[in-house]
């Protein structure tokens, strides 16, 4: 079973690398990749552990880069985590993550939701900050129940907390990647829905991959967006998008990479 798609708590997942590593053995799991958002932190107590256990694994990261004020997520694999333009280049990335976190502050004590963002900062030393922390800190302020609600009344795109970032382009993203010596996939096209126009120019741009197989695709979304890979010569990846909380309903290898695919990917690593 092939899951190319897994967070811990280096960023926004709940288990710890070590703890992941044995929730994907107890699952099946053979192969695996740690797809953290904008940090490779937990790349190499990850590959150490699954070693440990007989698991294959690969580095992975998933990066946000930013289309029209949207999020556009992006998954590197194999990429050399000792690459210096890489590190410096996910420094920035965390930077604005910071930056955006004291914006959400300010937006929810005007709407009388007060969170300490200096301590999910001081919290997260080396990791990634995102909105699940700070639907975290609502959670324990007991402004919301869970993580599902804090996104669907205040955090999600449109709502009321919501702060726009800005960051690097998806073809920035795809030159870092490939400079750091890895393969660039698009996550989960379904949720991004970037029209496939825009796909087929990513894919000029040196785009190596699509995410077909993913939680959030259903059985029509993976034949379009195999098929289109197939039209526009790209390979497939896949994976859970576990993140390990229970309000997300997603369970590691609950989407996995058929062998097949996974043999493709592995054969056109550099
Ligand atoms: P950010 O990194 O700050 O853009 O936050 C995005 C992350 O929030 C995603 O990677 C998901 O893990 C999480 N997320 C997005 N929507 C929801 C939701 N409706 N419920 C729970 N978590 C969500
Ligand atoms: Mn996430
Ligand atoms: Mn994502
Ligand atoms: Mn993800």
């Amino acid at each position: 079973m092939v899951d190319l798609h897994l967070h811990t708590t280096a960023s926004d997942g709940r288990l710890t690398p070590l703890e992941l590593v044995a929730a994907a053995a107890a699952a099946g799991v053979t192969v695996m990749a740690v797809t953290d958002h904008d940090t490779i932190a937990a790349c190499a107590d990850v590959r150490d552990e699954a070693q440990r256990r007989g698991i294959e694994t690969i580095t992975g990261i998933e990066i946000t880069a930013v289309e029209n004020n949207r999020d556009v997520h992006m998954l590197g694999y194999f990429l050399d985590t000792a690459d210096r333009e890489l590190a410096a280049f996910l420094d920035r990335q965390r930077a604005i993550r910071r930056a955006r976190l004291e914006h959400i502050g300010e937006r929810l004590a005007e709407l009388a939701m007060p969170i300490d963002t200096a301590q999910i900062v001081a919290a997260s030393a080396g990791r990634s900050i995102g909105r699940p922390q700070v639907a975290d800190a609502m959670i324990a302020a007991g402004y919301v129940a869970d993580r599902r609600e804090a996104f669907d009344r205040w955090l999600g795109s449109d709502r009321p907390a919501f702060v726009p970032r800005t960051g690097a382009a998806p073809e920035q993203v795809i030159a870092t990647v490939h400079r750091a010596g890895g393969l660039m996939s698009l996550a989960h096209p379904g949720r991004t829905k970037l029209p496939d126009p825009r796909l087929e120019r990513l894919a000029a741009a040196g785009l190596d991959a699509l995410e077909v197989y993913h939680s959030d695709h259903d059985d029509a979304l993976i034949a379009h967006y195999a098929s289109l890979a197939d039209r526009l010569g790209l390979l497939r990846t896949g994976g859970s998008d576990f993140h390990g909380d229970p309000s997300h309903g997603v369970s590691i290898g609950g989407s996995t990479l058929p062998p097949e695919y996974w043999t493709r990917l592995h054969a056109a690593a550099r």
